[in-house]
């Protein structure tokens, strides 16, 4: 199996690139930000617990991010390997992840961290705010969620380095440009 796990700050382009990704090799796709975005709209208890967290820019707890996970895994069984989107953030999530990829007989295959400066990332998230209708996307809340990118999201690059799966990938450019980077990494995997 092929996962990925696609790593960067807010509005590095995880999405976007995920996109590209999942059609040129077949994958599966698991966004946290989307599963959650979809708990909030059906008012789930998930959804309202993790609302609160989500508007202030916080993560939300990684019991509840993990369970969640381990149900939607469980309903792809049957792929060609998984891209996730979001997902691990914080080391614990990391280790539960792993376990439960071996679990399944299989592992992460590689890391790509997309890397960007937080000028140009606050552009984008400004950006999208005028189209996405995301209650996250104002600057008070990009603020604090580039700061707990910082402080609790950034160190996974170092577990994955140990992991021997790092692979940076600079995240500035055009889509293509930057897709054409990634094609050549996960290519060679
Ligand atoms: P972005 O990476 O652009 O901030 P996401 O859609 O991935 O957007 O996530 C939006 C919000 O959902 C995060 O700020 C966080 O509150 C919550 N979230 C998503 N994934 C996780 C996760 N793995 N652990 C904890 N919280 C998460």
């Amino acid at each position: 199996m092929l996962n990925i796990v696609i790593f960067g700050a807010p509005g590095s382009g995880k999405g976007t690139q995920s996109e590209l990704i999942i059609k040129e090799f077949g994958l599966d796709h698991i966004s946290t930000g989307d599963v959650l975005r979809a708990e909030i709209k059906n008012g789930t208890e998930l959804g309202k617990t993790a609302a609160g967290y989500i508007e202030k820019g916080q993560l939300v707890p990684d019991e509840l991010i993990i369970d969640m996970l381990a149900g939607v895994l469980d309903s792809k069984e049957a792929s060609k390997g998984v891209i996730f989107d979001g997902f691990p953030r914080t080391i614990p999530q990391a280790k539960a992840l792993k376990a439960m990829l071996n679990e399944r007989g299989t592992d992460v295959t590689v890391m790509l961290n997309l890397q960007v400066d937080d000028e140009e990332l606050v552009n984008r998230l400004l950006e999208r705010g005028k189209v996405s209708g995301r209650s996250d996307d104002n600057l008070e809340t990009i603020q604090s969620r580039l700061e707990v990118y910082h402080n609790q999201t950034a160190p996974l690059a170092e577990y994955y380095i140990q992991e021997g799966k790092h692979e940076a990938i600079k995240g500035v450019g055009t889509i293509e440009e930057i897709f054409n980077r990634i094609k050549k990494v996960v290519a060679s995997k």
